[in-house]
């Protein structure tokens, strides 16, 4: 039994630039995924990608929403991550998939991807400036591809460890932060020292298995890894389900699409539905509620909230 489900926990090597997170995903997955009716190879990856999110947002200073997605021309249309982290430090998640025709139990990610991409997007939700990265998704498992992600366009050495036995996910992540000018041209030694260890930590980390994280807790997990290493454990974060859809946020997404088009619907068919793929939450607006709607329209210039 894991000693301590639904937390992410930062961890560096003293003294050498080499840093690391570990993260378990049990409820935060099971809720996120449960009611969702995924085919199996779909909810593994996604519980990856999850792990992924969470130890790829750790790493980033910033406060706001981390989208991380694989978008396929394949049976797969769309895996959708996203994970925020609050001002207390704590780490939301939703995820969900969009795919077209039959999908079997033993069917995996990369079977079922054709043209795939992997698309990442920070917004900071502070005011600060969003961003958005795209590459081919290459490599045969989501942590390769990250790994490439990292090194490409963020010229920092990356290695992931992703698991996801369909009850829980996990995920270890290690890092080597690069050199800054000063170091570059004063202490080449160090630098060799640093690649040493990076090297060696990255070893020792690579002889993980997938019963030891997602089911060890951490303490016990880093000896058994870093036996002789110094490392230092910081303060846990917890990590948990959350849906940001509310019925606010569909009000101003459904205004987006004019009096004519939602009386049209109405007319049609007597309300309008909205499911919510995230948390399958259904909102429904009759026609007094889209009435109101309109009206609100005229009323209210703030900008819309697309969820
Ligand atoms: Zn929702």
């Amino acid at each position: 039994m894991k000693i301590n489900p639904d937390t992410l926990q930062r961890f560096v090597f003293e003294n050498t630039p080499v840093r690391g997170n570990l993260v378990n995903l049990t409820q935060t997955f099971q809720l996120a995924l449960n009611q969702q009716q995924l085919p199996k190879g779909l909810r593994h990856a996604l519980g990856e990608l999850m792990a992924a999110s969470a130890l790829l947002s750790a790493t980033l200073k910033m406060h706001g929403a981390l989208v991380l997605q694989i978008q396929s021309k394949g049976l797969l249309k769309l895996l959708v991550v996203e994970c925020s982290t609050n001002l207390e430090g704590a780490i939301n998640i939703r995820a969900t998939a969009k795919w077209s025709g039959e999908i079997s139990d033993e069917q995996t990610l990369f079977e079922l991807v054709e043209y795939g991409h992997f698309m990442i997007t920070l917004d900071p939700k502070d005011g600060g400036q969003a961003y958005q990265g795209i590459v081919p998704l290459e490599g045969g498992s989501i942590s390769t591809v990250l790994e490439n992600y990292m090194l490409r366009s963020e010229q920092i050495d990356t290695r992931i460890w992703l698991f996801c036995d369909g009850n829980s996910a996990a995920g270890m992540l290690i890092q080597k932060l690069p050199e800054t000018m000063n170091q570059v041209t004063q202490a080449e030694d160090l630098i060799i020292q640093d690649l040493e260890t990076w090297n060696r930590v990255g070893y020792l980390a690579s002889t993980v298995t997938e019963d030891e994280l997602l089911h060890l807790p951490t303490e016990a997990l880093l000896s058994r890894l870093f036996n002789e290493e110094d490392v230092r454990l910081f303060e846990a974060s917890t990590t948990s389900f959350f849906c940001s859809c509310s019925r606010d946020s569909v009000s101003n997404m459904l205004r987006l699409l004019g009096d004519e088009e939602l009386t049209g619907i109405i007319e049609e068919r007597g309300n309008i539905e909205v499911n919510c793929d995230f948390c399958n939450t259904l909102y429904t607006f009759d026609k007094v509620d889209v009435a109101q709607l309109m009206l609100m329209e005229t009323a209210t210039i703030t900008g819309p909230e697309i969820h």
